[in-house]
């Protein structure tokens, strides 16, 4: 006999699990949703997008008090970091996030079932709470939600204090003198960007021959020069071999990743940001009939049910990027397929953004994606040094690259490295989307003066006619 029953029991509020439920409960399910962690939200919420969301936020004030208020007439005095208030902003906007899923939960009456699940079988999840009890829940389907887990390398033992992942980096309790970040890609290059401006020297080691290897490479190449030009320093096709904590410091061996002579280098703290992976652990989804693939995620079928029919999975436990709103896209689909509708989303219109200054936004195919695939494209592009807005801004940094089908002109792919790209790439998600072509943005009226008119000179230089350029 199982403690309560339910039409639909999600495991993990990340923003896959949390917007699935909600979605869930709007769509008339009776809904629970399982959560080991004190609080709601996720990896996200707690200790992903929010928490260095609100760091880069607080860093980058610091650093335009600091460096640029100046350029604009304003005077400012000696300025200087609290960092115990600076982390102390970081938490309180935490906890606004995870305290609002708490209220949407009880507003949409989702049952937030707390402590850790595990299938007891194929229609059973036994959940142990904080105080060690078990209780059992049946339900009709289960969703899947239980995200991803930060990885090291071998031999690196991450400590938290010394050697951090991503979470010991958003409460490093002192200014670190040399942070070096292992891996260059979205968690590198943000945390790397807070500590900077934070007075930190900071070296990132890559791997590969260029940082963020996902995104469009000239974007990529000019993203490093900025990065540069801001004192951080890259090591790229590099890897770690060893990393050695004392008390005071940590002791890195480098090499060529192609092979070749080894180097030490000395830190304060080192960052590994390597990627993450799939989270399925104490799962017991064998119990379940549900499968696993070879890097661990859970294998769907492509409309995100697993292995067992009545199974489904979403977000950073399954194929695809790992990012909340892909998840949230997901959460929705589940939810409306399970209420008898047909979810769906679009993968190809799924951006991505790194928070950094400036910032890098993309949606759809790289120039590298389309040559690969042999697909005939058109750029065009437009520089923020010819945007009136950008230059009222003293952010001329940057570009918009419009990607365009040669022949039906349609939006294959937007690459914006600028100030708010990560705003502007809405619009051409939107394009990418509906299907548009170049044209479409082209005679789609921009606001003056906005940076948002670069991306339509951009879809103008598609067919060679920018105004400003
Ligand atoms: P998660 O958010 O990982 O949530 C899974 C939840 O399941 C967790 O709360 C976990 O406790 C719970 N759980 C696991 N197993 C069980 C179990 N057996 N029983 C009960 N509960 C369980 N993405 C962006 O789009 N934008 C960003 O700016 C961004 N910044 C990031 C910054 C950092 C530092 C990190 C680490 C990640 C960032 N991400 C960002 C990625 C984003 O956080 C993830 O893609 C997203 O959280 C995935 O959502 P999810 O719902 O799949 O899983
Ligand atoms: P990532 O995949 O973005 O970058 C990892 C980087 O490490 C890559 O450049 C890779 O080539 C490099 N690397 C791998 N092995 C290495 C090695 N042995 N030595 C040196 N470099 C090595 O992963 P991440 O930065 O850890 O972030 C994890 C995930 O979290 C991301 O994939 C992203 O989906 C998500 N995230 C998103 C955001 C955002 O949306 N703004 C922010 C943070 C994290």
């Amino acid at each position: 006999m199982s403690d309560a029953s339910y039409d639909v029991i999600v495991i993990g509020s990340g923003p896959g699990g949390y917007v699935c439920a909600i979605r869930a409960a709007q769509l008339g399910l009776k809904t629970a949703c399982v959560e080991r962690r004190e609080t709601l939200g996720g990896t996200c919420l707690n200790i992903g997008c929010i928490p260095s969301k609100a760091l880069l936020q607080a860093t980058e004030k610091f650093d335009e008090a600091q460096h640029h208020l100046a350029d604009f007439g304003v005077k400012v005095g000696k300025v200087s970091v609290d960092l115990e208030a600076m982390l102390a902003h970081k938490d309180k906007v935490v906890q606004a996030n995870v305290s609002g899923v708490e209220f949407l939960f009880k507003k949409n009456k989702v049952d937030w079932l707390k402590g850790e699940a595990a299938f007891a079988g194929a229609d059973t999840v036994a959940v142990t709470g904080p105080d060690g009890k078990r209780a059992t829940y049946s339900a009709k389907a289960f969703v899947i939600a239980t995200g991803s887990d930060s990885i090291s390398l071998p031999g690196i033992e991450i400590d938290e204090q010394r050697i951090v992942s991503s979470t010991g980096a958003l409460s490093l309790p002192k200014i670190p003198k040399h942070l070096v970040v292992i891996g260059g890609g979205y968690i590198g290059l943000e945390m790397g960007s807070v500590w900077r401006r934070l007075g930190a020297e900071v070296t990132v080691v890559e791997f590969l021959d260029r940082i963020l290897p996902n995104m469009d490479g000239e974007i990529s190449k000019q993203m490093q020069r900025l990065l540069t030009r801001k004192g951080m320093k890259f090591r790229l096709g590099t890897k770690v071999t060893s990393a050695k904590a004392s008390q005071r410091a940590v002791k890195l061996t480098i090499e060529p990743a192609a092979g070749g002579e080894a180097e030490t280098l000395d830190a304060d703290v080192v960052l590994v940001a390597v990627g993450r992976r799939p989270f399925t652990d104490g799962l017991a989804l064998d119990q379940a009939g549900v499968e696993t693939d070879d890097k661990g995620r859970v294998r769907t079928d492509g409309h995100w049910r697993t292995t067992a029919g009545h199974i489904y999975a979403i977000g950073d436990v399954i194929d695809g990027p790992m990012l909340a709103h892909k998840a949230e896209e997901e959460g929705v689909a589940v939810a409306e397929i399970l209420a008898g509708q047909s979810g769906h989303v679009t993968y190809d219109a799924i951006p991505g953004v790194v928070y950094t200054a400036p910032e890098v936004a993309q949606v759809g195919r790289t120039e590298e994606e389309l040559k690969a695939a042999g697909v005939d494209y058109k750029v065009g592009k437009f520089p923020f040094t010819a945007n009136g807005r950008a230059r009222a801004m003293n952010a001329t940094e940057g570009f918009v690259k419009v990607l365009a089908d040669a022949a039906t002109d349609r939006v294959l792919g937007v690459h914006i490295l600028g100030a708010e790209a990560g705003t502007m790439i809405a619009e051409c998600a939107m394009a990418v989307e509906f299907g548009a072509s170049a044209e479409d943005i082209a005679r789609t009226c921009h606001a003056h003066p906005t940076l948002n008119e670069a991306v339509k000179e951009a879809a103008l230089a598609v067919d060679g006619r920018p105004i400003h350029f």
